[in-house]
């Protein structure tokens, strides 16, 4: 496997590869990889074939967090992220620096970014603001230096996913989006790298989330009629509410193409949410 760092080099090779027809697949991550990761890379493997080749990209993107969020803690091992890409058969492993992700970013100077008008209003854009433009404007950076025929992202940030789709066809990115599943822990909760924050008694009560889905499914499975997302937020509520540690930062039912609110739910709406649990701000969707 190959580590590479330098934008200029990264595109040298994509470009090599391209003039020779190989087929490329990228991964775009922040690190401290778990096997929620690896699995989008076994996908990613799949879509290229033997004789594609499969960039994994660790970037820890400042511009995706906000002046009160968790950057400079973000979790980050690259030793350990470099063993697991090498055995799970990554070609490249590209790793960039932000003087070079942001040209004179700290001066000011940097001045461009990529802004999706719609899909990225509610939910987490609504609780993160500045977020998505954050995430937007790195992806398609890291489109136009790899130059991907696929790229594969994770349905546990589903509205990522469909934001990010939208992006591509929009601005013409000339490649696939594919969504993997969300891999979870024995006990239903996702896999994510802010799950290492969860000291003690924490990790127990992240389970929040999975029996959150878990109680509106079992409202929504039995009803003859749509039911109204009013009431099953406040079942989500209540659920939440018993956990000591649990904060709810939102709960949403919607169209999981359009991503618009639903006010009625029956099945094939999807639900996502938003809990604090301690200080750790968690994530989860699935389809009812
Ligand atoms: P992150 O490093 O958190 O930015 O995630 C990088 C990619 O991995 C994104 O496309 C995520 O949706 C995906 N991902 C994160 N956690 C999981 C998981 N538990 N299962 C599947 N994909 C995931």
């Amino acid at each position: 496997m190959r580590v590479v760092t330098s934008i200029a080099v990264m595109q040298r090779l994509a470009r090599q590869w391209q003039r020779r027809g190989v087929r490329v697949g990228l991964v775009p991550t922040m690190g401290y990889l778990h096997e929620g990761h690896l699995s989008l890379v076994g996908v990613a493997r799949r879509q290229v074939g033997k004789t594609g080749k499969v960039v994994v990209s660790i970037y820890v993107n400042p511009t995706q967090f906000g002046p009160k969020e968790d950057f400079s803690r973000y979790p980050r091992d690259l030793q350990r992220d470099l063993k697991l890409c090498g055995a799970e058969g990554v070609d490249v492993l590209f790793a960039p620096r932000d003087a070079e992700m942001y040209p004179g970013k700290a001066e000011h100077r940097f001045s461009t970014y990529v802004i999706e008008e719609k899909l990225s209003q509610g939910m987490e854009g609504a609780s993160r603001p500045g977020h998505f433009r954050g995430v937007t404007t790195v992806v398609a950076k890291l489109f136009n230096i790899v130059q991907p025929d696929v790229a594969v992202f994770g349905a546990k940030d589903f509205q990522q996913a469909a934001i990010v789709k939208r992006m591509a066809r929009d601005l013409n990115f000339r490649l696939k989006i594919v969504v993997a599943p969300t891999v979870r822990e024995p006990d239903g909760v996702a896999m994510s790298s802010r799950n290492k924050y969860l000291a003690g008694d924490l990790r127990p009560q992240a389970t929040v989330l999975r029996r959150s889905i878990e109680a509106v499914r079992r409202a929504v499975a039995p009803a003859r009629k749509p039911v109204a997302a009013a009431k099953l937020k406040a079942v989500v509520r209540q659920v939440t509410e018993a956990a000591p540690a649990a904060r709810l930062d939102y709960v949403e039912f919607f169209d999981p193409e359009t991503l618009s609110p639903a006010a009625k739910v029956s099945r094939g709406t999807h639900m996502a949410l938003a809990v604090f649990v301690g200080n750790t701000r968690l994530i989860d969707n699935s389809a009812l």
